[in-house]
């Protein structure tokens, strides 16, 4: 089986002069063989950045567009293939949106072994472990109180018994917060785990040790990404005195910037995203570390179906992979890309048994958003 053609797809849904927020634009490519088999991936990225150094011709020995590293290639070969891409792509990559280039076309070529192999991507991963996987549900606050009431209460009516709220300025006026937090934990009651991210936002160490103390009542299951993730100090002192569990790591990609990250900031919690991380290979070694770290790895996640597939699929087959996140985001690209979109019931997403990652694309939405530059 030879790779004969890798396609990077832009889609977005608003026009390209209007915002775009979360969820609303994606990359995703499609891998084709010449057994007629296609693989899918994606990655949450800037879609244009990525589609660049997918289909750039190269310029050195190592400062190559991907798509033409892997034309002619074996793709069963995963390993010697990420390994291929990363080293030939260094001047341009190494981290960052190389990486995140590499996560979608790494996915696809897991897609593609699964389906030639006649398994789901859990099976070549080692097996699973689960057949559902429990979720938290991760929501954007209102400004009104009522609002917040019913999307809560539209939250524990799926099932879901772990919520995370964060953005919309979260973070920036306490006295907000505190009200915010007060209103969700009385819907929601003690049982329910409460998480909050705050996407960086608090200034210094000191600072977010006294948001700590003021948030301290409403028992945080954990605290995101409290600082920017480069304030490794400041993480490593929140970590060790707030006693709180601090969690981060979205925006990392490779086992080599996750390993600093334990090592400096010490996290109880971290938090790979399987499409920008390096893929499905590359999370398996920064499962391990998390593990050889006593920290506990619960996957970012706010894109779309494949997305979803993807990180499924690995925290199946990962011993402790017991917590997922699933996007309550309404946008097509969610609801619509991937047509069997894996549902949420009973807060818990069922783990697929079908070959490959097992998603079907609706062509039809793929031509109404697609971006031709
Ligand atoms: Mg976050």
């Amino acid at each position: 089986m030879k790779i004969v053609d890798v396609e990077a797809i832009w889609l977005r849904v608003p026009a390209l002069d209007q915002p775009c927020e979360w969820g609303e634009d994606a990359l995703i490519v499609r891998i084709h063989t010449d057994t007629g088999l296609v693989g899918i991936g994606e990655t949450d990225s800037s879609p244009a950045v990525v589609k660049a150094l997918i289909e750039t011709p190269a310029s050195h020995e190592t400062c190559q567009g991907l798509r033409d590293l892997l034309i002619g290639e074996n793709p069963l070969e995963i390993d010697r293939l990420w390994k291929k891409m990363y080293r030939q792509s260094e001047y341009m990559g190494r981290r960052g949106a190389a990486i995140h280039a590499i996560s979608a076309l790494d996915i696809a070529l897991w897609d593609i072994a699964g389906q030639h192999y006649g398994v789901p991507v859990h099976t070549l991963l080692g097996g699973k472990y689960r057949t559902r996987i429990a979720a938290y549900g991760t929501f954007i606050p209102r400004p009104d109180e009522a609002g917040n009431r019913e999307l809560v209460r539209g939250l524990l009516a799926q099932g879901l018994r772990s919520i995370k709220l964060g953005g919309a300025g979260f973070g920036e006026d306490l006295r907000k917060d505190r009200e915010l937090l007060r209103v969700v934990r009385e819907e929601i009651g003690d049982d329910v785990q409460l998480q909050i991210d705050l996407v960086g936002r608090w200034r210094n160490y000191p600072h977010a040790l006294a948001q700590c103390e003021a948030l301290r009542e409403f028992k945080l299951n954990w605290i995101e990404e409290p600082l920017p993730s480069d304030d490794t100090r400041g993480l490593a002192h929140l970590a060790e005195r707030s006693g709180l569990r601090v969690s981060g790591g979205e925006g990392l990609a490779t086992r080599h910037e996750f390993r600093h990250f334990l090592e400096a900031s010490r996290p109880a919690i971290i938090q790979p995203d399987i499409t920008r991380c390096g893929g499905i290979s590359e999370m398996r070694h920064i499962y391990e570390l998390a593990q050889l770290h006593g920290a506990q790895l619960v996957p970012h996640g706010f894109s779309t179906g494949i997305l979803l597939a993807a990180t499924v699929h690995f925290l199946a087959a990962s011993e402790f992979g017991e917590l997922i996140e699933y996007s309550q985001s309404d946008s097509p690209l969610f609801r619509g890309l991937v047509k069997n979109l894996l549902p949420l019931e009973d807060g818990h997403v069922a783990v697929p048994d079908t070959p490959g990652l097992g998603v079907v694309l609706d062509e039809a939405l793929i031509e109404r958003y697609r971006v031709r530059p």
